[in-house]
């Protein structure tokens, strides 16, 4: 596998990159969409051979990790074609981020796929909860598919939960026992202003990552894991259990320095980072005329003089980038 060819101006090497194949979802959760959503016309979509051409050359230029998201990946039609084609690539990593309702059928195919591992979203273990955050979904679909991803033999499976006050901030303990039952990793996140949203106030739902951290430590020690994974997420451990415990901090904690990674929209935006808007449009490169991977290579490359060095969210709730999650790729 070939070094990164991708450094931004501050030294950063780029080597991951995520991919969202879709805008659309079958969810509408309350702090990543609105309940009535307008999604992209078709043609404005990459089609899977684009995006397959797209995660092609990010790897010819030493990207070693490709998450596939969206919108929920899992609704993208003929996925598992993406899929075995990116899986042909020799990653060091291959993951995918789902909301967990299309798993029961999909787990495995992902798996024989090329697939190595999951992240799965679940904010509640309360099925009406569950209802209300994400405003279509069922609870027992995703926990059954969170089932039949352990059964599939994925190298690792996370669940993912965005914390948030008065919503589902105590039902952490009953969430980390969940993950210890099932053996599966867990990753508590703090909500980023992306989008707006008129559900609740984020500034007021916001949960720190130190305040989660302070509700499990009631009921488990918890240690600072070694080896870490780079990314944003903190790790820890528990002395008796093989679950992992991850805090992903936009607010709290500014994890821009050590940064690795880029995000490819739908529409073939290359996003430089996740709080700012600066970006590149690919599509126009790939249905340019003619189209070489050259071009699209270079183009790759001189964005890196755009990624901004950090980051700025706010805590007051206010939002600070228009686009929601969905378009962005989580
Ligand atoms: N649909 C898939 C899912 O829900 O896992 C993948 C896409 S979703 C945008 C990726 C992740 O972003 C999810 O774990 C979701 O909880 C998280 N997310 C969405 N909006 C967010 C926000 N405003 N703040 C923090 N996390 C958010
Ligand atoms: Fe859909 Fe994921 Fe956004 Fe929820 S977080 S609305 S499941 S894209």
């Amino acid at each position: 596998m070939p070094q990164s060819k991708l450094t931004d101006r501050f030294g950063r090497t780029v080597d991951y990159v995520r991919l969202s194949v879709t805008d659309r979802c079958d969810f509408r959760c309350v702090y990543c969409m609105a309940e009535d959503m307008t999604f992209l016309p078709r043609q404005q979509v990459l089609t899977l051979e684009e995006i397959a051409r797209v995660a092609r050359n990010f790897v010819d230029l030493g990207t070693e990790k490709i998450r596939l998201t969206g919108g929920e990946p899992l609704v993208r039609k003929d996925i598992l074609e993406l899929v075995r084609e990116i899986g042909t690539y020799g990653l060091r990593d291959f993951a995918m981020t789902t909301n967990g309702s299309q798993l029961t059928a999909m787990a495995e195919p992902l798996r024989k796929a090329g697939m190595h591992r999951l992240n799965i979203s679940l904010d509640s273990l309360d099925a009406e909860k569950f209802r209300n955050i994400t405003r279509t979904g069922n609870l027992g679909q995703v926990l059954d598919g969170i089932d039949a991803a352990r059964e599939a033999g994925f190298r690792g499976i996370k669940l993912n939960t965005v914390v948030m006050k008065g919503r589902n901030d105590e039902e952490v303990p009953e969430l980390i026992e969940f993950a210890r039952k099932k053996q599966v990793d867990i990753s508590f996140i703090e909500e980023m202003p992306l989008g707006e949203i008129s559900e609740h106030d984020r500034g007021l739902a916001l949960c720190t990552s130190k305040e989660v951290r302070d509700i499990i430590r009631q009921h488990h020690e918890l240690v600072p894991a070694t080896g870490d994974s780079g990314g944003p997420a903190r790790y820890y451990r528990m002395p008796d259990s093989p679950t992992r415990v991850g805090f992903i901090s936009p607010h709290s904690h500014n994890f821009c320095s050590t940064c690795n990674r880029v995000r490819v929209t739908v529409e073939g935006r290359l996003l430089l980072c996740l709080g700012n808007e600066h970006s590149v449009d690919l599509r126009r490169v790939l249905r340019g005329n003619p189209v070489t991977d050259d071009k699209l290579r270079q183009t790759i490359i001189n964005a890196m003089d755009l990624k901004p060095e950090r980051h700025h969210f706010s805590t007051n709730g206010d939002v600070q980038i228009l686009r929601f999650m969905n378009m962005t790729g989580g």
